[in-house]
């Protein structure tokens, strides 16, 4: 009976949003407040699951192995580069090792 009543007053407070953590109201999909998705479709069984779960409603699978599978997929379409950025990339890489041949160039006086 307590345990009936906590759980209505649970889900009557809303959805927690899993990236800045305002609570929206019941219904919403995407937080309010930052726009991210309240909700991940389960991997194993597509049942849709708050995001600030941690295992799936349904099946009691993982649900954040899915958060690494989109940053995989974010990486994937970073290196997808435009002859710009390739160009900027490595004028930005040679600056970095020009850099650092200049500090080990600097004599260090108390290592030998
Ligand atoms: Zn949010
Ligand atoms: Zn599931």
């Amino acid at each position: 009976m307590l345990e009936k009543a906590e759980s209505q007053e649970r889900s009557d407070r809303g959805i927690l949003c899993a990236k800045c953590e305002h609570l929206n109201v019941r219904g919403a999909n995407q937080c309010s407040r930052c726009g991210s998705h309240l909700y991940i479709s389960c991997v194993n069984c597509g049942h849709r699951t708050e995001r600030v779960r941690t295992r799936c409603d349904h099946c009691g699978r993982k649900l954040h192995r899915g958060l690494f599978q989109r940053y995989g997929r974010r990486i994937k379409a970073n290196l997808s580069l435009t002859p710009l950025q390739v160009i900027l990339f490595v004028i930005g890489i040679a600056i970095v090792f020009g850099f650092i041949v200049l500090v080990a160039s600097v004599p260090m006086p108390s290592l030998f």
